[in-house]
C-alpha cells in the first residue's frame, strides 16, 4: 500500500540551489552565520558579496561547470560561502568528513573525480603526500600553506563571474559519500532540484521558524541533511545559524544561553547528554522551543526525557544521504516511537524484500521512497539496484505504516553501522583485516554501544596468530577515529546460509560474546 504525504504535493521552484539559498540575502547586515568557537559572524549581505568574490576568484582560477570542487572543513560559516560559490558556477561540490584519515580522503578524492581542494593547513599536512596522486588543478586552505591558495586571495576578489546555465534537473550539484544499502562508501549525486525540494520539504514542516530565530546545529555540512538544513531551509528563512566545528556540550549550552537561540538540530548522543548531564542546569536555556534529532533512532524514553528537562518540543527525523537528507519527520502529536510522517511529494511504502510485494499497514518490510529529493544515481556505478523504475529508492531499512500513515522503524537490512550518527561500512573495515597476513575471514557487525548508540566489532577467523589488539590498532591507523572496532572476537568460523552467505545477523544477535582478554 503507498503512503503518501499529509502536507501534500510539492511544486519545486527551478532554480540553482545557490539562487535558492541566497533568497533572503535582502536581509542586510543580520547575522547569517556565527563560528561558535570564535563568534565570528558573517551577515546576509556579506555571505552574498563572498559568495560572488570566491565565485569570480574561482572561475579565473579554472573551475568551470561540471568539475568536482571537494569541501574538506569542520562546520564554519567559511563552508557556505565555498559551496554556494561553486554551485553558482555549476561546478559539483563534494563534501568530505574530516575525520578522515589521509589515504580514505585521497581515496574519495580520485573516485569523486575532484579538480579542487578547499581544506584547513591541519588537514592539509598529513595528506600532502598521497595528495599528489589525485592530480589536483589547485589546493585552497583557510590560512596559509605552502604551494596552496591563501582563502583570504578568494575573498579580496572584486570581479562576478560571468552567470552560468544551470539545468536543475539534470545538472548534479552535490556530491555526498554513502555507502547506501550495500558495499563501499560511494559518491551520491544530488541534483540542484533535490537539493531545493528537499529544502522546500523542510520548511513545509511545522516548526514554526520565523525570520530572526537563532539556529544552532551540530548536523555536519558534509552530509546531505546539513547542506539541505542550513543552507536550504533555514538561511533563506532569515534564520541565523550558528556553526560548530565541533561537538563540546559547555560550548553549545553557553552559545544557546548567550544568542537566546530558539531551535537546535542535533543527533543522539548529543540528546543523552542535554537529557543527563549535569551541566545543562548551570545554563539558561529558556530560550530554546524546539530540537529535532535525525541520522540515528533517538528513542521514545530519550525524548521525551529531553522534552520535560528542557521543556522543549522534540521532534524525531528519518532520511538518508540518497534522499538529500530526511524523507519522514515527527509532527506535534505524533506517537515518539515512530518517525512521523512523509514530507511534502514523498511516496513510500513497506515492501516484501524477498518477493517485492507491497505490504499492508503494519506490515514489517523494506521502505521504499519516491520523491523529488531522492538522489539521481550513484557515481560511475549505474548497475547499481538501490534506484529501481518509476524512481522508488530502496532503504535498506525495515519498518511499518500505521493507519495514519506514520512510519515505524523496526531494523536495518542492510549492513550499515551507524555510529554517532556517521557512517560505516562494514565492508570497508572487513577488507582491511583480510589484509592482515594471520587473517582468514573477517565479519563486522554493529553492536548497541550501552548508551543507545552503536559501535562496529569484528568476528575473524585465524589462520595463525595475531592479538585482537593487532587488529584493533590495524583499523585504528588507516580509518578515521569513528571506525575504530570496539572488540574483536575469533572464532572457528563463521556462520553461513545454504548458499554461502555470512549471517551477519546472526553474529549481530550475538550479545553474549565477550573479547579476549
Ligand atoms: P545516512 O545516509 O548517513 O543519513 O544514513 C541513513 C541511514 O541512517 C538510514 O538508512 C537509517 O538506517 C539510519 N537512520 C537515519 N535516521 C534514522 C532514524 N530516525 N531512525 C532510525 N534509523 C535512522
Amino acid at each position: 500500500m503507498i503512503q503518501s504525504s499529509p502536507f501534500g504535493a510539492l511544486d519545486v521552484p527551478r532554480r540553482s540551489f545557490a539562487d535558492h539559498a541566497l533568497a533572503c540575502a535582502g536581509d542586510g547586515d543580520r547575522a547569517a552565520l556565527i563560528d561558535g568557537t570564535s563568534g565570528r559572524t558573517l551577515s546576509f549581505a556579506e555571505l552574498e558579496r563572498s559568495v560572488r568574490s570566491v565565485a569570480a576568484a574561482l572561475a579565473e582560477r579554472g573551475l568551470r561547470k561540471g568539475e568536482v570542487f571537494a569541501i574538506c572543513l569542520p562546520n564554519l560559516p567559511e563552508y557556505g560561502i565555498a559551496l554556494l560559490a561553486a554551485l553558482s558556477l555549476g561546478a559539483i561540490v563534494a563534501p568530505v568528513n574530516p575525520l578522515l584519515a589521509p589515504g580514505e580522503l585521497v581515496h574519495q578524492l580520485a573516485d569523486a573525480g575532484a579538480r579542487y581542494l578547499l581544506t584547513l593547513p591541519r588537514l592539509l599536512e598529513p595528506a600532502r603526500e598521497t595528495l599528489r596522486e589525485c592530480g589536483l588543478n589547485a589546493i585552497v586552505v583557510l590560512g596559509e600553506a605552502e604551494g596552496a591558495t591563501p582563502w583570504a586571495e578568494l575573498l579580496a576578489h572584486e570581479a562576478t563571474a560571468a552567470a552560468t546555465a544551470i539545468d536543475p534537473d539534470i545538472d548534479v550539484a552535490l556530491l555526498p559519500c554513502s555507502s547506501g544499502t550495500t558495499g563501499l562508501p560511494k559518491g551520491v549525486m544530488l541534483t540542484h532540484r533535490n537539493l531545493v525540494a528537499n529544502a522546500q520539504q523542510f520548511m513545509r514542516w511545522p516548526l514554526d521558524m520565523a525570520q530572526g530565530t537563532v539556529a544552532i546545529g551540530a548536523p555536519p555540512m558534509f552530509h546531505s541533511f546539513g547542506v539541505s538544513l542550513y543552507f536550504g531551509a533555514l538561511l533563506p528563512r532569515g534564520v541565523t545559524v550558528i556553526t560548530l566545528q565541533r561537538f563540546e556540550l559547555e560550548l553549545f549550552l553557553r552559545l544557546i544561553e548567550r544568542h537566546r537561540a530558539g531551535y537546535a538540530a542535533i543527533v543522539q548522543p548529543i540528546a543523552r547528554a542535554l537529557a543527563e548531564d549535569a551541566l545543562v542546569e548551570r545554563y539558561d536555556l529558556s530560550s530554546l522551543r524546539r530540537i529535532t534529532s535525525g541520522s540515528a533512532p533517538l528513542g521514545e524514553a530519550l525524548s521525551l526525557a529531553l522534552e520535560r528537562r528542557l521543556g522543549v518540543q522534540v521532534f524525531e527525523s528519518y532520511g538518508m544521504t540518497e534522499l538529500c537528507g530526511a524523507s519522514h519527520a515527527q509532527r506535534p502529536g505524533d506517537p515518539k516511537s515512530s518517525v512521523g510522517v512523509a514530507l511534502a511529494g514523498i511516496e513510500w511504502q513497506a515492501v516484501d524484500p524477498d518477493t517485492g510485494r507491497a505490504l499492508n499497514v503494519r506490515e514489517q518490510g523494506e521502505i521504499r521512497v519516491r520523491g523529488p529529493n531522492v538522489m539521481k544515481g550513484y557515481l560511475n556505478r549505474p548497475q547499481d539496484s538501490s534506484l529501481e523504475a518509476p524512481g522508488w529508492l530502496r532503504t535498506g531499512d525495515l519498518g511499518y505504516a500505521d493507519e495514519q500513515g506514520r512510519l515505524y522503524i523496526t531494523g536495518r537490512l542492510k549492513e550499515l553501522i551507524k555510529v554517532s550518527g556517521y557512517q560505516v561500512a562494514p565492508e570497508e573495515l572487513e577488507a582491511l583485516l583480510r589484509l592482515h597476513p594471520e587473517v582468514c575471514e573477517a565479519c563486522v557487525v554493529g553492536r548497541p554501544d550501552g548508551a543507545g548508540g552503536e559501535a562496529p566489532v569484528a568476528y575473524v577467523v585465524r589462520k595463525g596468530p595475531v592479538e585482537a589488539q593487532t587488529l584493533a590498532a590495524l583499523v585504528a591507523a588507516r580509518l578515521a577515529p569513528y571506525k575504530r572496532l570496539a572488540a574483536v572476537f575469533f572464532v572457528d568460523a563463521l556462520p553461513r546460509s545454504h548458499t554461502g552467505k555470512v549471517l551477519r545477523s546472526a553474529l549481530a544477535a550475538r550479545k553474549k560474546d565477550r573479547p579476549e582478554p
